[in-house]
């Protein structure tokens, strides 16, 4: 058997997404700037992608910019938030994505901006007094917390943190990588001013996302050329990649009840079979939890000697799942986010995250081989 448990590191392309790029790779293949037909084809296209992507999180075409990704898309919305609104306080966590933490570093370290961390408890959750504590100290700040953690599932309350920002005058930008076309965010229910999506996170090509951006909040380009995306982001559209990524989001959300159902049903056995035929296996965070990302599992591991060599053996049991442990002191490599909740740096950790593509048979293979791979340790 063949499995791949790390559908949150990224996700197979759907073959119907395929389908529906294909004809931008070849038949359609005008620049969507240029004014004649070829080009004019193209455009409606972007457009009709534009509006699919809005259609779904209820709002306008106008409020969503093509990006290269996610990581794209947060550096815009933070350093161009900073900039352009002269803003000199950040509130982050200690487990955002480096997309988030590296982008609001540089910016510290260039002196334009301090960064506050929000408390969190044992299992990650943030502590939303605390944030309200620095907000009252320091209104006018950018916020930049995430909705689901991609390291250990948790996931944040950001209606709640949306209010905070509202009522303390604060930008709030949300990495929502790994939330979007799994959850029905609607963007009328909660008021954010900048999220992300990346379209390989849900089925989609790589290297194309997008920058929701409420249309109060105007920020300029990060990345500076022609006008495109009206004059958000110059360079040359990613055309089959927008029509991948709103097909992607079409099909999540088509099906997004029936496949919630069955990754759940996955989750909740791996979670029961590890109990069953692991003893002293743990979770990081809160992910075996119902109330955490539904496609997340980090299976904190019973000590052993080698727990290095783990994911080495799964992989030679053709399991592609993602490690990382908190990093034990001296050691530079390592998971930020389990240093974060203080995880056992002793114990190894390894993430397994599933898509609509996975199957029982699949989770009960890599339980058993993870037993058989303990039991010869033992
Ligand atoms: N934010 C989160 C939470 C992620 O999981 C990822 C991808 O791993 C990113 C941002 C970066 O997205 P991309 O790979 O599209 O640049």
């Amino acid at each position: 058997m063949n499995v791949y448990f790390d559908n949150a590191a990224t996700t197979p392309l759907d073959p119907e997404v395929f389908e529906a790029m294909k004809p931008y790779m070849t038949e359609f293949y005008g620049n969507p700037s240029s004014i004649h037909s070829h080009g004019r084809r193209v455009r409606s296209a972007i457009e009709k992608a534009r509006k699919t992507v809005a259609e779904l999180l209820n709002v306008s075409p106008a409020e969503i910019f093509f990006t290269s990704g996610g990581t794209e898309a947060d550096n815009t919305a933070i350093c161009r938030s900073v900039e352009s609104l002269n803003i000199k306080h950040a509130v982050t966590s200690a487990v955002e994505h480096h997309a988030v933490l590296h982008t609001l570093e540089t910016l510290e370290k260039a002196g334009k901006i301090k960064i506050s961390m929000v408390e969190l408890d044992q299992k990650g959750h943030l502590d939303y007094h605390h944030l309200e504590e620095l907000l009252h100290e320091n209104p006018k700040s950018l916020v930049s917390l995430m909705h689901a953690n991609n390291e250990i599932g948790n996931l944040a309350d950001i209606k709640r943190i949306s209010m905070l920002c509202y009522e303390y005058k604060s930008i709030f930008h949300s990495d929502t990588v790994q939330s979007i076309a799994h959850y029905r965010l609607d963007l009328q229910d909660f008021a954010a001013h900048c999220l992300v999506g990346s379209a390989h996170k849900f089925h989609g090509p790589k290297g194309i996302g997008f920058l929701y951006l409420n249309s109060d909040h105007k920020i300029p380009p990060y990345i500076m050329g022609g006008g495109q995306e009206r004059n958000m982001r110059g360079g040359t559209e990613n055309v089959y990649g927008i029509v991948g990524l709103a097909k992607a989001m079409e099909i999540a959300y088509d099906h997004l009840d029936q496949h919630e159902k069955h990754i759940r049903t996955l989750k909740k056995r791996m979670v029961q079979k590890l109990r069953d035929q692991l003893p002293g296996v743990d979770f990081n965070g809160d992910s075996a939890s119902p109330l955490s990302l539904y496609t997340v599992l980090n299976v904190c591991l019973p000590p052993t000697e080698d727990n290095d060599m783990l994911l080495f053996n799964l992989d030679i049991n053709n399991i592609s799942a993602s490690g990382g442990s908190a990093c034990s002191s001296g050691s530079s490599v390592g998971s930020h986010v389990l240093e974060a909740i203080h995880s056992d740096p002793n114990r190894g950790a390894i993430r397994f995250s599933f898509s609509k593509f996975n199957k029982v048979e699949e989770v009960d293979y890599v339980v058993d081989k993870l037993a058989e791979l303990y039991s010869i340790k033992a």
